[in-house]
């Protein structure tokens, strides 16, 4: 869409219309889970309000589009974390307030992209809502978070808040094939990313992915199994790669779906499309009541790894108890 990758054309179509009819708000807060494409969401956002041609934003044209699409406009900024620090503290808001005062350097608005919301300390936030009080009409703050339950309900409740859902299989497929023409495990891709395109890039890019999987998945049978001398076994799973138990069971859990679903007759739905005969073999092996037992554990044990219980414990106690 206007050379940027967007996966909510709606939401942005929507945006950009109200630009085109003069309607234009001070704050925007663009809210969703990592991997959805807001910030790029956001970047055509900036590109089509900073636009010298209102009627048609973004016509691509104009000196203020060329270089909003080269990331050049000076009369765009991004506000991310300061160098060394974590957060966005009370200076570095009013730092940026500051500077919005100044008029744009040659555009209709000057627009403040801040990348991560969910960064701006609470005192910030306070200091941010000075912002609200009188407002100069070309300034424009579109605030990027995952929730937006992390910003203060005095700045939400003055914003125009945008929510970025999870998108189709479709438009994740189309995200994949396009950009990994080569890619083998797309039905998989596509199911395991359950509509965040983005997360198909992080898979894509880890080359020991595939091993865990195929370890993490070897554990099922062993975690089902009779023998409890198998539980001990997945235990040293966990022992050695405690640092990704948490996904490990999330792989878990996805193919002890992917069992029951084929169990009750619906074997499109599974994720691990490119493991079925060893799907069935779980699916034929063990009662659809085992296996959600086994999930129930398998959840609870994701519980105790938050409350910092050692991976190899959790795994030994769901292994003992299946
Ligand atoms: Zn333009």
């Amino acid at each position: 869409m206007y050379g940027y990758n967007i996966f909510h054309e709606d939401i942005i179509n929507n945006l950009i219309e109200n630009i085109r009819d003069g309607k234009c708000a001070n704050a925007y807060i663009f809210e969703g889970e990592k991997g959805l494409a807001k910030h790029e969401a956001a970047r055509l956002f900036a590109h089509a309000l900073v636009c010298d041609d209102e009627k048609h934003a973004p016509c691509c044209e104009c000196r203020s589009c060329i270089e909003s699409k080269a990331g050049t406009n000076p009369d765009i900024i991004t506000v991310g974390k300061e160098k060394d620090k974590t957060t966005i503290g009370v200076e570095g808001i009013r730092n940026m307030l500051t500077d919005a005062m100044n008029k744009p350097f040659y555009a209709r608005r000057k627009v403040y992209i801040l990348e991560d919301g969910g960064i701006i300390t609470p005192q910030a936030q306070n200091a941010f809502l000075k912002m609200f009080e009188e407002p100069p009409e070309y300034l424009v703050f579109i605030i990027v978070c995952e929730h937006e339950e992390q910003l203060l309900e005095t700045i939400r409740s003055r914003a125009v808040r945008v929510k970025f859902q999870r998108v189709s299989d479709d438009i994740v497929r189309n995200y994949i094939e396009n950009k990994y023409p080569d890619e083998t495990r797309v039905d998989f891709l596509v199911k395991y990313c359950s509509g965040i395109p983005y997360a198909a890039d992080e898979i894509i890019a880890r080359e020991d992915f595939e091993t865990m999987r195929e370890e993490v998945l070897s554990l099922v049978p062993k975690l089902l199994s009779k023998n409890k001398i198998h539980a001990f076994e997945a235990a040293e799973y966990f022992e050695k790669n405690k640092d990704t138990a948490d996904e490990a069971y999330d792989m878990i859990l996805m193919y002890l779906r992917d069992a029951l679903v084929t169990s009750m007759g619906s074997p499109e739905n599974v994720v691990n499309s490119d493991k079925r005969d060893k799907i069935n073999i779980l699916a034929s092996s063990y009662t659809p009541q085992k296996l959600m037992k086994a999930a129930d554990e398998i959840v609870f044990a994701k519980k105790m790894i938050e409350r910092h219980i050692k991976a190899a414990a959790t795994a030994l106690h769901a292994g003992l108890k299946i």
